[in-house]
């Protein structure tokens, strides 16, 4: 821990103001230490798919054999791809730790989730989308409801089976959106931790999955930098169950 002012005795103002001085510099220290954390993981995390990208070549460079040097390019190919998703979160995530944010609009989450759904490439597990068009807008960048949808529908076609749910819920003062697969689900224990940069679960630990681990990192950073919330918990069929509330447009007081 860093220096601290001594709280003055006596003066109460002068402690009060002494106290929230030391509260931003505990603040401070400890953003200091994510971010340092975050360097050395994202340092961690670029250098598997550049070795594996070296080794590759180095092979394809020895070896004369035309068709081995093929495999070796798909492969090389295939890390590239890799290296290249990791460095578009990295940008989104700094941009958003930069402060960057689009202007709030409001946006009807049902069309969203139909355009998202559409969008899945051919052979996609089947996708229902359910709700009715224009009662649930969200308060929120056009963007992010994209990033949102498309992150949890690729996680879900990941892992679901057969099935996979979308239900926009209009409500009060929020509107809710839920994905349902009928996967393996998430274990409780590591619910906590799935919304935390390149946090994986399970066997995806090994980092061969393709995934980058930064997925709903930038999920639940563009949901809770609205003021909304983010949560997983299980499906009605034992899948992974995401929630995603964001405060509804039509109750926004300031913005
Ligand atoms: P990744 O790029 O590895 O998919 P994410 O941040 O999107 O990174 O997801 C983090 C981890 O959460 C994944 O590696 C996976 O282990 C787990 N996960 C995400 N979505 C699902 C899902 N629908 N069903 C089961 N596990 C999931």
């Amino acid at each position: 821990p860093g220096q601290r002012v001594p709280l003055p005795e006596a003066d109460d103002e002068l402690r009060a103001l002494a106290a929230d001085f030391n509260a931003l510099l505990a603040r401070q220290e400890e953003a200091a230490q994510r971010l340092r954390r975050f360097t050395g993981d994202a340092a961690h995390e670029l250098r598997s798919p550049v070795a594996s990208i070296r080794v590759q070549a180095e092979v394809a460079v020895a070896n004369p054999d035309p068709e081995l040097a093929r495999e070796t390019l798909a492969d090389v190919l295939a890390e590239a791809e890799r290296l290249s998703a990791l460095l578009d979160g990295l940008l989104t995530l700094a941009r958003s730790d930069a402060g960057e944010l689009s202007p709030a609009e409001a946006v009807e989450l049902l069309t969203e989730a139909r355009a998202a759904a559409d969008r899945l490439p051919p052979g996609s597990p089947a996708v229902r989308v359910t709700g009715v068009v224009g009662q649930a807008w969200a308060h929120a960048a056009h963007s992010e409801v994209e990033l949102v949808l498309n992150n949890l529908l690729r996680n879900a076609c990941r892992y679901a089976s057969s099935q996979i749910v979308v239900s926009v819920l209009p409500g009060h003062s929020t509107v809710r959106l839920v994905v349902d697969d009928d996967g393996p689900g998430i274990p409780p224990e590591h619910r906590d931790r799935v919304f935390d940069r390149f946090y994986r679960v399970g066997a995806d630990r090994a980092r061969t999955s393709g995934g980058t681990g930064l997925g709903l990192a930038m999920v639940a950073e563009a949901v809770r930098r609205r003021g909304g919330r983010v949560s997983v918990g299980e499906s009605p069929e034992g899948g992974a169950r995401f929630q995603i509330v964001w405060r509804s447009a039509g109750n926004v007081s300031t913005s």
